[in-house]
């Protein structure tokens, strides 16, 4: 696909960008994503007060492929707005420290393309998936308001909600998703690192993940929600998620029994899944796969090890449609969870704001 060209800048050039957390698996994947972004030049990386000062490559036990050269030896800066002065940020900051320092870089004009929990679920904060819901940026005008921010937060899903929802969108708009049981087969890397113990996973299911199963049952109604005046109004439809951890290196696997509100024929749903390419708006940008939602017919499939990497790990894959004894149908969905469900994810989200004339000038 081409390149479209960079939608703003007054003079031309990329816009400089920084990550916080850039020493994490999230923060890494943002690094190897930034290296040849087409609009975006990565200007800094910072992370805790444990790396700040070392050079990037001390800081960052580097986990896949060759660390971009021209990085190695960056100093890694401190979570400060002070010294971090590109202002678009993106934050794969650990949920606890993104509490206070997502909001000092917002106060000081920059705005945050976050990962972290800590703002997805506040009225005025856009919990974003361009394919899906792009008219949720217009909650920025309140955040603005509200907040008195020169900057803004902007956040995408958690790993395993982003590609639910991915999943659902298509449906709930051709039938109505009235509810759901949701059972998750989560990857390693969605810890991030060093992550879980080895002798915890290996050969092992761990049948938990902490505050995961609120997330997808709160994230999903956000996003599938219905913009109005007040906000958004969250979609109604019961869900319960059982969430576990399993010895995949990357990809999480969704397995879903849907209920609607118009009974839908699994050639129906397949259709629908099948013509579904999100909002027009989130296509033809640099990370934006060709086509956001494939479904495959294998009888097995999808599974992380084959399908992961499809679109550039920013497709997701269904199969499996089939009738459900209990609800309507059932299927399985998987994708890349520091891509689609992270680094990707906030990436996509920057460059739609771009398109939008909604990233500050440097
Ligand atoms: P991680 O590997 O543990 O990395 C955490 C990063 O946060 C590191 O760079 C760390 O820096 C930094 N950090 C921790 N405490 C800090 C502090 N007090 N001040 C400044 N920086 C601090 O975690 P991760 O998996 O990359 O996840 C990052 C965020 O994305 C989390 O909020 C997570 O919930 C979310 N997320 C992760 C995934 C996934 O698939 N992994 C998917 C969606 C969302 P040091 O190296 O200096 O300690």
């Amino acid at each position: 696909m081409m390149t479209p060209p960079a939608p703003t800048r007054r003079n031309g050039s990329r816009w400089p960008v920084a990550v916080l957390g850039a020493t994490g698996a999230v923060g890494q994947t943002f690094v190897r994503m930034l290296a040849d972004h087409p609009w975006f030049e990565l200007c800094a990386v910072a992370a805790s007060e444990r790396s700040a000062g070392k050079p990037y490559r001390e800081a960052a036990r580097w986990l896949e492929g060759e660390m971009p050269p021209a990085l190695a030896y960056a100093e890694v800066l401190p979570c400060d707005p002070d010294v971090v002065r590109p202002r678009i940020v993106f934050s794969a900051l650990d949920a606890t420290a993104a509490q206070d320092i997502e909001p000092m870089f917002a106060r000081a004009g920059a705005v945050v393309l976050s990962n972290a929990r800590s703002f997805r679920m506040e009225a005025d904060v856009p919990l974003l998936v361009p394919e899906i819901n792009p008219g949720h940026l217009s909650l920025l005008d309140e955040q603005r308001r509200a907040r008195g921010w020169a900057g803004a937060i902007v956040t995408n899903p958690n790993c395993s909600t982003a590609v639910l929802t991915m999943a659902l969108a298509p449906l709930h708009e051709a039938f109505g998703v009235r509810g759901l049981f949701v059972a998750t087969l989560q990857a390693v890397s969605g810890a991030g690192y060093p992550g879980v113990p080895s002798l915890d996973i290996l050969g092992n299911v761990i049948p938990f993940i902490g505050g995961e199963e609120e997330k997808i049952e709160t994230e999903t109604r956000k996003i599938l929600g219905r913009l109005g005046n007040g906000g958004v109004t969250p979609a109604e439809m019961a869900i319960s998620a059982h969430t576990n951890r399993v010895a995949v290196e990357h990809g999480h696997t969704v397995c879903a029994s849907v209920a609607f509100d118009r009974r839908a024929s699994v050639a129906d749903a397949l259709r629908a899944i099948e013509q579904w390419r999100g909002a027009a708006e989130a296509r033809g940008l640099p990370t934006s796969p060709e086509i956001p939602l494939a479904y495959t017919d294998a009888p097995d499939r999808p599974q992380p090890r084959r399908d992961v990497a499809l679109g550039g790990g920013m497709t997701v894959t269904v199969g499996r449609l089939r009738p459900d004894p209990v609800l309507h149908l059932r299927l399985v969905a998987m994708g890349h969870n520091t891509i689609r469900g992270a680094a990707g994810a906030s990436l996509l989200n920057a460059e739609l704001m771009a398109a939008r004339g909604l990233l500050p000038e440097p």
